[in-house]
């Protein structure tokens, strides 16, 4: 498929508008956003970004049409998302390739993502005849007592550059047999994927006549984000991005009582033990650091390896990762693309500056290629205990190492960073791995073993703790987030009792 083809395929021309709400909606004034093809740095095309009066367009849409979604009975809202999925496999190729093409991913990526969407559909329709509640047994005689979810309103989907379609799927198919209306925010570094994605949403809401359901609004974060996050009209914002703006949203978010689901920045960790099958703890380290180019909150940036296999562990990665062939994600045999943008390489650079002045020995890797785009070598780092820059997420394919003498000593060091998101433990031994996973264990949201820190499947709930942030999205009962929660107590008896005995009689 050529890049034109591509494009095509979703209507994308070389300058469209931004905004849907029943329509796609241009702003008065032209504020355009150029989508970079992070391959070579050129345009791929531009958007017309949202002002104050085109949110305000399709967020009373969004309001309006969930007056009548919401009433809609859920199992046939999965029939929507049904089609959704259906749509969504007809387009996989063409969309895959899109996001190889706008975000840097790997095709192989790429195609997993528009997956991801797919089987998140599929849980969804699911889902749409399974929105139990629990009924109690009520003390009082002739009462019955249950409890039932009900949809929220409008939900807020505002989504980080590296997953473009997949978090916006995780929420949306979700919130919408669930009941809700969505308004989606995606980075302004995609807004191809996201324009993509709502034209595959409007050949379906024309299909069930329906409309205001899925809605999209491309604008920075600051204006537009912000918007979403203070409108009191949405109940629930799904923010997925930095510690750094999440920290902004969760607290503009308290100051009104919205609700809120964060999905925050990692700081992800292997541990390795000497009776670990080393092959394959290579391999799982091997795309968990290099996969996305590092640039996935579940990447794995810090290898914990016990000090009896550390040497082998390190000659062999430094092995593999010279044979990572880097460039064109849309190229068959490419492991690595590149990085999301200009800004991103200058992070990476400016972290291993750190890396050299706090004592950390780089051991391969460590510049940017010569190239146009925007292409670094992936890096392994061997890192003093105390190496701060090591602290903090740097969104780059680094990986640091450090040697241990005890499982005790790799947990304490895994657990030491104020993230906790995703984390690993490579062991034959089961005392190990029960131990890693018990409550004085691994203290991150994702705890697996023999199995790298990314690459989740979405039946499981995903999301971290600490400065991760909180909430938790995709499988599971994550859908009770996106409902409000009735307890409700029926009396068919003709008296009145009270609960707790308490009498309150007139005489
Ligand atoms: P980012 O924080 O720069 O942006 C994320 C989104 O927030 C974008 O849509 C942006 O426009 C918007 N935004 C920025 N400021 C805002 C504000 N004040 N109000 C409302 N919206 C605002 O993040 P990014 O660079 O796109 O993504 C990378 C980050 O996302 C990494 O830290 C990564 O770990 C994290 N991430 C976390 C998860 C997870 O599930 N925990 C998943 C993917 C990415």
């Amino acid at each position: 498929m050529t890049r034109e083809e591509i494009l095509s395929t979703f209507n994308i021309e070389a300058s469209n508008p931004g905004a849907y709400a029943k329509e796609w909606l241009a702003p008065a004034e032209s504020r355009e956003l150029a989508s970079l093809d992070p391959a070579t740095g050129e345009v791929i095309a531009t958007v017309l970004q949202a002002d104050g009066a085109t949110y305000e367009r399709v967020a009373a849409t969004a309001a309006e049409a969930f007056h009548t979604w919401r009433m809609v009975p859920a199992p046939k809202r999965g029939e929507v998302v049904h089609a959704l999925g259906h749509a969504l496999r007809a387009h996989k190729d063409a969309l895959g390739r899109l996001v190889s093409l706008e975000m840097g991913k790997i095709l192989a990526e790429g195609l997993g993502e528009v997956q991801e969407m797919i089987d998140m559909c599929d849980f969804a329709v699911g889902l749409s005849r399974q929105l139990y509640g629990l009924s109690m047994h009520s003390e009082r005689a002739r009462h019955r007592m249950y409890e039932q979810w009900h949809p929220l309103g409008p939900v807020g989907v505002i989504s980080s550059f590296n997953f473009p379609v997949a978090v916006w799927s995780w929420n949306a198919a979700l919130a919408a047999v669930c009941g809700n209306t969505v308004i989606w925010k995606p980075s302004s570094h995609t807004p191809l994927t996201a324009l993509a994605v709502q034209h595959i949403c409007n050949h379906v809401m024309a299909r069930f006549e329906i409309d205001g359901v899925f809605n999209l609004v491309i604008g920075s974060g600051r204006e537009v984000g912000q918007r979403l996050v203070d409108d009191p009209r949405v109940p629930l914002i799904s923010f997925t991005g930095s510690t750094q703006q999440g920290r902004k949203v969760a607290a503009s978010l308290a100051q009104r009582f919205g609700r809120s689901i964060l999905e925050l920045g990692g700081n992800n960790a292997i541990i390795v033990m000497p009776d670990a099958n080393l092959d394959m703890a290579i391999r799982a380290v091997l795309f968990a650091a290099v996969g996305t180019a590092g640039q996935r909150c579940t990447s794995v940036r810090r290898l914990i390896v016990h000090e009896a296999v550390a040497d082998r562990v390190v000659k062999s990665l430094l092995k593999v990762y010279r044979t990572v062939r880097i460039g064109d994600p849309l190229q068959r045999g490419t492991l690595m693309g590149p990085l999301v943008s200009e800004e991103a390489v200058a992070d990476m650079m400016a972290a291993l500056e750190q890396v050299r002045a706090q004592g950390g020995e780089i051991l391969c890797g460590g510049k940017r290629l010569d190239r146009p785009g925007f292409f670094v070598e992936p890096t392994i780092v061997q890192a003093p205990k105390d190496l701060k820059i090591a602290e903090e997420e740097t969104f780059a394919p680094v990986l640091y190492v450090y040697r241990v003498a005890s499982l005790d000593e790799a947990i304490a060091l895994q657990n030491s960073v104020k993230q906790g998101l995703s984390s690993a433990l490579f062991t034959s031994n089961l005392f190990s791995a029960e131990a890693f996973l018990s409550p004085e264990g691994s203290d991150c949201g994702i705890a697996n073993v023999n199995i790298g820190t990314s690459g989740a499947e979405i039946g499981g709930a995903f999301g971290g703790e600490k400065e991760t942030g909180w909430g938790r999205e995709a499988g599971s009962d994550s859908w009770k987030q996106y409902m409000r929660r009735q307890t409700c107590t029926v009396n068919w008896s003709s008296d009145l009792p009270l609960a707790q005995g308490v009498r309150f009689d007139l005489d």
